[in-house]
């Protein structure tokens, strides 16, 4: 880092502190949950509002700011056939319940916390970012590539804001996304989601089936109902699995222990021990005999085994496959998997194997989503600057992450996620409490305008 700038960063962001103050309280004062569509408001008239008040406190700071279809919004500075983006997101999760103070009357609490929905993710970055780059202007810098902040108002659920971007705009020769931790994220996985299907012919006891909610949470508990006909002389329930009475009807319980589905290990799915104890249960002559062992089979392993496609590669480490949700509906069991595929391998082929696989065992799989993972080299002149700012900022030692969960930055070609929670802390990121502290965003700032001096500056 340019030294002779550190303390021209420093001064600066201490010099706007009630400003930055005042914008992150604005913008967190608006409920930019997304909504209904409504006129000039795409996602919902919060995350519109959120974009017009981000694009007004940059305009006020003399920048020239363009709402791009009130989905995202783009501050240019500079000249430069080449840019250095910043990408970050107006739009929150929604509120919940459990709240120690209401979330849209956000505050600076005695302990250096600002609370309130969207201080940590993602309207304190946001503001953060854009005084980097004030700061970088403060400090006389010319411009030898074009910097752009990028303020995306759909990240949370489907990104339709940054997806308008690319259709309008040239991507940025290269950018960040605060939206996640330092250091910075230089490979997250391939993710696919995968429906099999096994249709069940003929007369069996089993009555209904179900484990889990969503594609990407490891189920924490699976239930199956069965007509009470069985018996269970020959039967050794593993553990975490329970049979009792309820109406006539036997039913079998399993707990698990949930975790994110990039994570498999460190969880317990309780949709394969439930699997696993229905095959046990049921009769040879039964019709969900032979699916249950089938699908049991196929998905027992996280690593991809029972469906031949385990396997790694040196950059992000193994594939990892999650049962995500279980049901038996219209006389078909259905199986929904989450899949985090190596970086550097083929997803397509992977999958292609997968569905090959599952049909000769008479399953049919569909793949419902696939979402190209990110992998820019550590050498690269983005990442090797990132970690530069970071480790010279902060003494650490640490290196770039690879993770198997998906970050803002995968929806531009060359950009990888970087700040502003620091290894260790704690926002309550989509809970209730949301918190981020001042010093730390201030910190993260001043990393961001190093990172601007070098990537950006002549
Ligand atoms: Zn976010």
């Amino acid at each position: 880092m340019d030294q002779r700038l550190d303390p021209i960063f420093r001064d600066y962001f201490a010099s706007r502190r009630d400003d930055i103050l005042r914008d992150i309280f604005a913008l967190v004062s608006i409920r930019s949950v997304k909504g209904e569509p409504a006129p000039g408001a795409p996602v919902g008239v919060g995350p519109a509002r959120a974009l017009d008040k981000m694009l007004e406190i940059c305009r006020r700071e003399g920048l020239s700011a363009e709402n791009i279809d009130n989905l995202v919004g783009e501050v240019s500075y500079g000249e430069g056939s080449e840019s250095v983006g910043v990408l970050a997101h107006l739009d929150v999760v929604p509120e919940g319940s459990g709240w120690s103070h209401p979330p849209y009357e956000p505050y600076l609490a005695d302990n250096g916390l600002l609370y309130g929905r969207g201080v940590a993710d993602n309207k304190g970055p946001c503001v953060i970012s854009l005084y980097a780059l004030l700061a970088f202007q403060a400090a006389g810098l010319n411009t030898r590539r074009a910097i752009k902040l990028i303020f995306g108002t759909d990240e949370e659920s489907g990104s339709s804001c940054v997806k308008r971007y690319l259709e309008v705009r040239p991507a940025p020769t290269m950018a960040f996304s605060p939206d996640a931790g330092f250091p910075a994220v230089y490979a997250e996985k391939h993710i696919a989601q995968v429906r099999l299907e096994a249709a069940i012919n003929g007369q069996t006891v089993l009555r209904s089936l179900s484990a889990g909610t969503a594609a990407n949470v490891v189920p924490p508990t699976g239930e199956a109902r069965l007509s009470a006909t069985v018996p269970l002389e020959h039967v050794t329930l593993p553990e975490n699995v329970s049979i009792s009475q309820d109406n006539g009807d036997m039913l079998l319980s399993a707990r698990g222990a949930p975790a994110h589905a990039s994570t498999p290990w460190l969880g317990k799915n309780a949709a394969v021990l439930l699997l696993g104890a229905l095959g046990d249960v049921l009769e040879r002559d039964d019709a969900a005999y032979q699916p249950v062992h089938t699908l049991f089979s196929l998905c027992a392993q996280w690593d991809g085994q029972g469906l031949g496609i385990d396997c790694a590669d040196e950059v992000s480490d193994r594939l990892t496959m999650n049962l995500g949700k279980l049901a038996f509906e219209d006389g078909k069991l259905t199986a929904l998997l989450d899949l985090r595929l190596p970086v550097t391998l083929d997803a397509q082929r992977i999958l292609d194997s997968l569905v090959a696989r599952a049909a000769d065992e008479g399953i049919r799989a569909g793949v419902l989503s696939l979402s190209p993972g990110l992998y820019v080299p550590k050498d690269s002149e983005l990442v090797s600057t990132l970690m530069d700012m970071y480790r010279q900022a902060t003494g650490s030692d640490e290196d770039a992450l690879a993770i198997g969960g998906g970050t803002y930055a995968r929806l531009l070609p060359c950009a990888v996620a970087y700040g502003v929670t620091f290894p260790g802390e704690n926002t309550n990121c989509h809970m209730a409490d949301e918190c981020q502290s001042y010093d730390n965003l201030v910190r993260a700032g001043v990393i961001f305008a190093h990172v601007l001096a070098q990537l950006a500056g002549e």
